[in-house]
């Protein structure tokens, strides 16, 4: 049986070129921070990777901070702000990865930081007036965390929009850009966010590597004490070759950019038609069957309920998600469908999240619709039944 692969938000598989790329890197074993020509042979393949990803965020070399992850990063941005930055006050939304909800609710219950969601609507939408209106409303120092491309419904935010709001009130503005990081161009010298998050195996690159856009001029400071690496803002010994990996996954996504995006949104569409027509009464939840939407996400709303939907396929060979990598496993429903769906719904729906990247082909989504359509027809003949 040919397994099929549509869990990509979760992670994608690594590309044979930057599995190459690293491990020439590996040879490169000398530490960055040796002044020697081994230490040196290493920094200049990091300081060639930082060089780039500034290139294409349009922003200085000095403001990428290479970390293990994109949770590192999130940690990192948010509990130096409160830290370091006198931060009084996080809004945000319910909308946010766990990483960042979960460490903005530890800095309220640690650090007595006032916490202020912005509620989504029903499709998943943040109203940005709202923002303006709760950064008016107060003088505290404030920290906006809102995410760029939502991981479980591909919602996008105008994150220039919500940028801007936030510097006419002189507020902080974190976006978790970890899902439309190498996937959209992203220009930070037009976009004026102060901080942004990077995750290597997001776009087949390798996991344990990622990096914090901090903006010069926030004075953010490092977590992690210790020697004076990435500028004193992340102290340990580099990860170099899971940096060149970064790196060299960067350089192909960015190239292929709109070969890419083009092929899988065409296959999204695709998705979105044929799966529609098997399958009666499905939804799709929040943006993600709209073409605004973050293209690799489709969010499916199934018109039963079955919490084993998710084993069922992966004993067919097809992996999906139904919920985020983090929590898909958790009995609990994830926070973002507690948002857009009412208690009835999330009774009689099972929510299922398909995720592509450009590997992705057109029989693999006829594969999963004509499994999710004998699902579908075994539970319509099981409640007749019952
Ligand atoms: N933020 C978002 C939106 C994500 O989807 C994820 C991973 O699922 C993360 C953060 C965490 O990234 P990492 O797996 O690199 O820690």
């Amino acid at each position: 049986m040919d397994k099929i692969y549509l869990d990509n938000a979760a992670t994608t598989p690594l590309d044979e070129a930057v599995i190459s790329e690293m491990i020439a890197a590996m040879r490169s074993f000398g530490n960055p921070s040796s002044t020697h020509s081994f230490g040196q042979d290493a920094k200049i393949l990091i300081e060639n990777v930082r060089r780039n990803i500034a290139g294409y965020l349009n922003v200085s070399p000095s403001e990428i901070v290479f970390t293990s992850c994109g949770t590192e990063s999130n940690n990192m941005i948010i509990k130096s702000c409160v830290y370091h930055l006198g931060v009084e006050r996080i809004i945000t939304s319910p909308l946010e990865h766990k990483c960042v909800a979960e460490t903005i609710m530890e800095m309220k219950s640690r650090n007595g930081v006032e916490v202020i969601f912005l509620r989504p609507d029903k499709n998943g939408d943040l109203n940005l007036n709202e923002l303006e209106t709760a950064l008016k409303a107060s003088g505290k120092k404030t920290l906006v965390s809102l995410m760029h491309a939502n991981n479980e419904i591909g919602n996008i935010l105008d994150i220039k929009k919500a940028a801007l709001i936030c510097k006419e009130n002189g507020a902080l503005y974190h976006s978790d850009t970890v899902q439309s990081m190498a996937h959209y161009p992203l220009d930070f010298s037009e976009i004026p966010v102060d901080f942004a998050s990077c995750s290597a195996h997001k776009f087949h690159g390798p996991k344990g590597s990622g990096f914090a856009f901090i903006r010069k001029s926030s004075g953010l400071k490092s977590l992690i004490t210790g020697g004076p690496q990435e500028r004193s803002l992340r102290a340990g010994t580099e990860n170099v070759a899971g940096i060149v990996g970064l790196g060299k996954a960067m350089d192909i996504c960015i190239h292929n950019m709109e070969r890419y995006s083009s092929h899988i949104q065409q296959v999204k569409e695709y998705a979105v038609n044929k799966i529609s027509a098997a399958v009666p009464g499905i939804k799709f939840n929040g943006r993600s069957a709209e073409k605004e939407s973050l293209y690799t996400v489709l969010s499916l709303l199934l018109p039963f309920n079955d919490p084993l939907i998710g084993l069922k396929l992966d004993m067919k060979g097809i992996a999906v998600s139904q919920g985020s990598a983090c929590s898909s496993g958790a009995s609990k429903p994830s926070m973002v469908m507690m948002m857009i769906l009412d208690d009835e719904e999330m009774k009689k729906t099972t929510p299922l999240r398909i995720s592509f990247s450009h590997l992705t082909t057109i029989q693999e989504i006829d594969s999963l619709t004509a499994a999710l359509k004998e699902i579908a027809e075994n539970q319509a003949i099981e409640k007749i039944n019952v």
